[in-house]
């Protein structure tokens, strides 16, 4: 019997970079994106021949970049190839992620013929300013638009991404982003505060201190306030910065935090297959040449995690979910008691009320106060 894998494809471009981004992602012209393609179509056909006989795909998940940047026809192409060279389940989770102003109606057909069934889109805020402080060049109406494109033909799974914690964005900005995400009916959320890259046009306007960052109190209360709300409308917050409403968790992010086996294809794609890590290289021409003449794929990082790093992994991908650090399974995978091990830190971490004891289903979890500060108890616990 075939295992389980989850494949995420890469598509780094996009139609203009934002301010705050640090993803392997460039604005280039046709040609390179049709040279890429062409080698990406090869590594899935040399990877498929490689696994197809162990694995059958569960998920697949086509992020970026802006995927929808791509001329039409391309991601069918790249579907077409992985279908040719893999099994995928019937009824796999197959994501895009898209941004408001690269898709038509054209598109959405093209991606729904390939097997697509859910998407995610960058809003990020529904403020014009902060959109344009962003470097984000779509507007609110190209979001609404969108929506409305993908719901016409049939397309509903839909999550939505919003930042908190950028330069002059408000509490209000962020209630105003969400009441407009429930009114909408999107049912997956996904609230990631705002991380500051070296190198970012964002952090040079931060040393130079032309702009600055919210308080850390408002972060904290726009966060709360995304908790409160959204779990009042009926969804559930299933991880840190995730929040669905019953049937819509991301199966593919869920595999990411259950270290369940993940191929990356494409440029800087990250893997993790039977406990190696291994990465392709993020240099654009080299992926490109070097598949173009060698007919292989360029990894430039391989590594045999440790035991004592696999435990810190499970600990730390565990604790960020709501369901929590199953302490009978990490036993069963590691043989240690963290009940016996950790004793007194956990007490400690329950004295300070950030972590609760389920002790029914023998789970550690992280409480409200507790995922604001989800490093913290990692490091007590590793
Ligand atoms: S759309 Fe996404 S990947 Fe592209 S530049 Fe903006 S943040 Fe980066």
């Amino acid at each position: 019997m075939r295992k389980g894998l989850s494949l995420y494809i890469h598509i780094p471009f996009c139609n203009s970079k934002c301010n705050y981004c640090s993803f392997t992602s460039f604005v280039s012209n046709d040609e390179i994106k049709d040279r890429y393609v062409s080698a990406l179509k090869k590594e899935i056909a040399i990877r498929g021949k490689e696994l197809s006989a162990q694995y059958e795909v569960t998920t697949i998940y086509i992020g970026g970049g802006t995927p929808s940047s791509l001329p039409g026809g391309l991601i069918k192409s790249i579907m077409q190839e992985v279908y040719k060279h893999f099994v995928v389940i019937n009824n796999a989770e197959i994501t895009i992620e898209v941004n408001p102003n690269t898709l038509t109606k054209e598109k959405v057909s093209e991606y729904m013929f390939a097997g697509i069934n859910r998407v995610s889109m960058g809003l990020q805020c529904a403020s014009k300013t902060i959109l344009e402080k962003m470097g984000r060049t779509h507007t609110l109406d190209d979001f609404l638009k969108s929506v409305q494109m993908l719901r016409e033909q049939g397309l509903n799974n839909i999550s939505a991404d919003v930042i908190l914690g950028y330069p002059e964005e408000t509490l209000t900005d962020v209630k105003l982003t969400i009441e407009l995400l429930l009114k909408l009916g999107i049912p997956h959320i996904s609230t990631y505060m705002l991380s500051v890259e070296e190198g970012t046009p964002l952090s040079v306007k931060l040393n130079h201190k032309t702009t600055q960052l919210p308080e850390e109190e408002t972060v904290v209360s726009m966060y709360n306030y995304c908790v409160d709300r959204l779990t009042k409308a009926g969804f559930e917050r299933y991880e840190v910065s995730n929040f669905a409403k019953p049937g819509f968790r991301s199966k593919h992010n869920e595999v990411y935090w259950k270290r369940y086996n993940y191929l990356g294809l494409g440029l800087a794609a990250h893997s993790f297959l039977k406990h190696q890590r291994f990465s392709n290289t993020k240099d654009l021409p080299a992926y490109i040449t070097y598949i173009e003449s060698n007919g292989d794929v360029p990894v430039v990082e391989a590594k045999k995690l440790t035991k004592e790093e696999e435990k810190e992994e499970w600990i730390m991908l565990m604790l960020r979910r709501s369901d929590g650090l199953d302490v009978d399974a990490y036993k069963k995978e590691f043989g240690e008691n963290l009940f016996v091990k950790k004793k007194n830190q956990l007490a400690m971490l329950i004295k300070n009320g950030l972590i609760i004891i389920n002790t029914q289903t023998n789970h550690i979890i992280a409480t409200n106060k507790g995922f604001l500060v989800l490093n913290k108890i990692i490091e007590t616990l590793v």
